[in-house]
Parts: structure tokens; C-alpha cells; sequence
């Protein structure tokens, strides 16, 4: 019988009882290897009810033993990456190195909301003389919402609820229906390291479940990340609802070249940062915007045969591939459709993909588009596949420009060695992550991650400082006492529990 993926309500696997079921692929070989069932809208005030209940008690608790329960799920997911890292991989595609990897900076937020008696401390001002004293408390908001993509099942649900939880609040996780196990499993080791239960709980589902959860009107705040259309949507009814949301988009990162760049450094960026995870990272590189045609020619003759030597195929059972499939086989078509259409257009297909030859799952070889153009369609939307478009520019200035008018603004990078460049560029670039001779600008985690323009949709980026900030409200206490004080009156500390 196939694997059933439940829920995690209040503590326990949850079957929900709708007729809607989505078929889990291993997209390395096509078959179904698991199913969920999409939770229906009437699931909703069940489960929300739980995360109100189990709020009230978490909150009262201390931040320092809030904090202790993270300490031991960094250790539980510790131990337990070899496990997570096999669910990611089998569901998603990835290689078991980079399903690794995925664990390794989500494990990086924890450790940061470990430390959430020191960033909870507030504001505190004394008007010496006065006996007017004032400070600021930062409060939990109450039942927060998470609504995660499939391309990092773990990492990117890890941005989100360990904040969310050490700062006081419960949390629903409605995860990829993609990719649905490795939060279950996580839900699991939260339990096992001392979470009450209903603190956080697992739906699964698609658009029904989540505009329940968008018009709930128990549901203080939403986090979304996925793709741009359904974050403005997500961004727009959860604001007009009356909800605080931030929800982070799609991407389409440039990588500037300039002629004095180090090639083979630049080569190996590009490699790693256009073809790792298949290209499907909100952080990957898809255009290199290169200054000059003899550098544009130097850097096509570099990387046409690295790109025709990736070695494609399963990344879990041949863990030695550098890519692994694509997610669905309607995303492939979609990615094959792209490499059709730039083709079409005009662009020179350096190396074709498509030309791989596989019986099974949904794999498409490295692709190199030159001479692409700002009108093109490769060049405008996001592909989200192991496509690089190249762009010939003729200076600086003309590079520096494109990048602005590009309606996603998630990460850039520029490859130089001239000093005056890179400070020019991380000063004017319009985008919310810069590289300097690094390809995929990943902050880390106790910095925030987010893009600009229609990357991101609310003010407030993930994770880091910016996480607090998200999952609390301030509150801004004035006190006045009278100034003659018994010193005679008897007090006992309490302690620190
Ligand atoms: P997606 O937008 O299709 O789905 C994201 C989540 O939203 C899923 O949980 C899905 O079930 C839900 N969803 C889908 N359609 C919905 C709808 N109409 N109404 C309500 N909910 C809906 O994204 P995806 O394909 O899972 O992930 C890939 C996208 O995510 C890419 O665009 C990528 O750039 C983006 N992404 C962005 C970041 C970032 O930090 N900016 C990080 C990772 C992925």
C-alpha cells in the first residue's frame, strides 16, 4: 500500500479525511512513492484551535526555556540529517549532498533563535531624578503561519518557526505538498525535544487550506515564500485581512563579469551557482551579464564543456552526480519549453539539455544560452532549471543597468578585481543581496535574508534580526513611582525559570 503522509495536529499524526489526494513523485525514477491528502477548509478551525490553546501556556514560559528546547532540536536534527537528508532527496531530487547542505543552514537559524533571551531584551530609557522609568517588551504576535516551496523542504521552513516559537509564538506549517515528509519528521523531533504539543502543528494542502488560513481570524501573522504571483496574492489577502505578512518571491540573479575577473574563478561560480540543485535555488545565478566580447567569448569557451561534462542522473542512489532531476514532469516540460522558445528567438544554444537521454524520471542536461537578449523571454522570467543566459554588454555602466530594470531583485553578484567597481556596485545595485566575487550571496543566518522589488512583498526580510522584528510586537511601558521607598521592605529574588 502507498505511504500516507499525515498531519501533525496537536501532537499526533493526523489523517485528514479529504477526498482530495496529491501523488508524492520520486522524480529521479517517476514513480508515486508516497500520497497526501490536500486538507479541506473545514480542518481549519480544529487545527487553529489547538495552536491557540497550546499559545497561551508557551508563551507564559521563559525565553530561556523556550531557548532550551531549541538547544536540543539542533542536536536532534543533528543527529538525524542522515534520515531528513534521505526524505529530501527521495521527494524533492536534490543530490544528498546538497539535501545536506539545505540542513546545514537551516540548522544555522537555530542555533540563532538560540540565543533568544539575549535578543528579546528590549529598550529600556531611566529619566534620572523624574522616578519616571520606560522600556520595551517585545510580545509574541500568537498563532503565526508558515507557507513553504518545494525547493528546500527543510531550509526554508527552518528561516521560519524556530524564530517564530522562541519568541513566544505557536506556528502552523502548510509545507509543499511536493515535498511534504521532511517537515513531519521535524515536527516529530521538535516533540522529542520538549515542544508541548498544538505549538506547532503540520497541515498539508494546497490554494483551499491556505485561503482558510489567510481569512482565519485567529491567524496573527503569515510567512510565504514560493513563487511571485502567489506571493502577491498571499501578500495582498493576508494584509487585507488584517494580518502581518511578509512573503518572499522568485528570482532571476545576474552575475556580472567584469574583464579583469579571475576566468577560472569565475567558472567555477557560475558552474556551482547556475547547475547545483538543478538550478531550481531562489539564489541560482541564471544570466551572466559579461563586460566586452573577448572576456563574453573567453567565458563561453571555458564553460561550454563543463556544461556538456555535468554528470546528470539520481541524486540519492548515485550520489557522485553534480545535478539531480527536475521536481515534476510538468516542470520539465515547462523548462524544455523555455529552452524551445529562447531558441526561437534568436539566442545561440551553445549547449542543449534536451540532447540527454534518460528513460526515467525528469532529468535535463546543463544549458547554455550566449548572446541573449533583454526582450527575450529566457531573459525576463524566472526558468528555474540548470539554464544560463549570457548577456554581452559593452561596459560597466550598461551592466550595472540591466541589472536595475530587471523586475526581480533577489541576489547579484559581480566578479572583479578592481576595488572601485565593487564598491560602485554594492553602493547603486537595486537588489537585496550582492556578491562580491561570490556567486550566491546567502546571508548568514544571524544576518536577514531577503530580496527587493517583486522578491519579496512586505518590509520585513526572514530570519535574523528581521525574524524577531516579524514575529513580535512591541510594547512600550511608562512608569512612575513614588520616590521615597521603605528601604526597610523585605524582597526575595525570584529566580530565573
Ligand atoms: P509556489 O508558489 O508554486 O508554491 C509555494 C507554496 O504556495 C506551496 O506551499 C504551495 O502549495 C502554495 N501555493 C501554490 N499555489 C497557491 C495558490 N494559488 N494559493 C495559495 N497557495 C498556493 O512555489 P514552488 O514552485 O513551490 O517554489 C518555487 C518558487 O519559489 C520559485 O519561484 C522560487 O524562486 C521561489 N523561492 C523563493 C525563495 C526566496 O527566498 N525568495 C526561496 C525559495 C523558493
Amino acid at each position: 500500500m502507498t505511504r500516507q503522509v499525515p498531519n501533525f495536529v496537536n501532537g499526533e499524526h493526523h489523517f485528514s479525511q479529504s477526498s482530495r489526494i496529491a501523488d508524492i513523485h520520486n522524480p529521479a525514477t517517476g514513480d508515486i512513492i508516497a500520497q497526501v491528502a490536500l486538507s479541506s477548509a473545514s480542518e481549519i478551525n480544529h487545527i487553529v484551535s489547538h495552536s491557540l490553546k497550546a499559545q497561551l501556556s508557551w508563551r507564559e514560559q521563559s525565553p530561556l526555556k523556550r531557548a532550551r528546547v531549541m538547544f536540543k532540536f539542533k542536536e536532534l536534527l543533528e543527529h538525524n540529517t542522515k534520515e531528513l537528508a534521505t526524505l529530501i532527496s527521495q521527494e524533492h531530487g536534490k543530490t544528498h549532498s546538497d539535501a545536506k547542505g539545505e540542513l546545514t543552514r537551516g540548522i544555522e537559524v537555530v542555533e540563532f533563535a538560540c540565543g533568544i533571551p539575549h535578543l528579546l531584551k528590549g529598550e529600556f530609557s531611566s529619566h534620572v531624578g523624574t522616578g519616571v522609568d520606560s522600556f520595551s517588551m517585545m510580545q509574541p504576535l500568537g498563532v503565526c503561519v508558515g507557507i513553504t516551496p518545494f525547493n528546500f523542504p527543510a531550509m526554508v521552513p527552518l528561516w521560519m518557526y524556530p524564530i517564530a516559537l522562541c519568541c513566544g509564538n505557536s506556528f502552523i506549517l502548510k509545507p509543499s505538498e511536493k515535498a511534504p515528509s521532511a517537515s513531519i519528521k521535524m515536527a516529530e523531533l521538535l516533540q522529542q525535544a520538549g515542544l508541548p504539543d498544538g505549538v506547532f502543528q503540520v497541515v498539508h494542502g494546497d490554494k483551499e487550506i491556505v485561503d482558510a488560513l489567510l481569512s482565519h481570524p485567529d491567524i496573527a501573522a503569515v510567512s510565504f515564500v514560493g513563487s511571485t504571483p502567489v506571493a502577491k496574492t498571499i501578500y495582498q489577502k493576508g494584509c487585507a485581512e488584517g494580518k502581518r505578512v511578509q512573503a518572499l518571491g522568485g528570482a532571476k540573479n545576474h552575475l556580472l563579469v567584469m574583464p579583469d575577473a579571475d576566468l577560472q574563478r569565475v567558472g567555477n561560480a557560475l558552474m556551482a551557482a547556475a547547475y547545483g540543485a538543478t538550478g531550481e535555488r531562489c539564489m541560482a545565478i541564471s544570466v551572466a551579464v559579461v563586460v566586452g566580447d573577448k572576456t563574453a567569448d573567453a567565458l563561453i569557451e571555458h564553460l561550454a564543456p563543463r556544461v556538456e561534462s555535468l554528470k546528470v542522473g539520481p541524486g540519492l542512489a548515485q550520489p557522485e552526480n553534480d545535478m539531480g532531476p527536475l521536481i515534476s514532469e510538468a516542470h520539465l516540460l515547462k523548462v524544455r519549453g523555455y529552452i524551445e522558445q529562447g531558441a526561437k528567438e534568436g539566442a545561440e544554444l551553445v549547449v542543449d539539455g534536451r540532447e540527454l537521454e534518460s528513460e526515467t524520471g525528469y532529468f535535463l542536461g546543463g544549458t547554455l544560452f550566449d548572446h541573449v537578449t533583454p526582450n527575450m523571454r529566457i531573459y525576463r522570467e524566472e526558468i528555474f532549471g540548470p539554464v544560463l543566459a549570457v548577456v554581452r554588454v559593452e561596459s560597466y555602466e550598461q551592466g550595472l543597468a540591466l541589472i536595475n530594470g530587471h523586475e526581480f531583485a533577489n541576489g547579484t553578484a559581480i566578479f572583479t578585481q578592481n576595488g572601485h567597481w565593487a564598491h560602485h556596485f554594492y553602493q547603486h545595485v537595486e537588489v537585496g543581496m550582492v556578491g562580491i566575487n561570490v556567486p550566491i550571496p546567502v546571508p548568514m543566518a544571524f544576518h536577514s535574508f531577503g530580496g527587493w522589488k517583486r522578491s519579496i512583498f512586505g518590509p520585513l526580510n526572514m530570519h535574523g534580526p528581521d525574524g524577531v522584528r516579524f514575529y513580535t510586537r512591541m510594547k512600550t511601558v511608562t512608569s512612575s513611582w513614588p520616590q521615597d521607598l521603605n528601604l526597610d521592605t523585605q524582597y526575595s529574588m525570584p529566580t530565573m525559570e
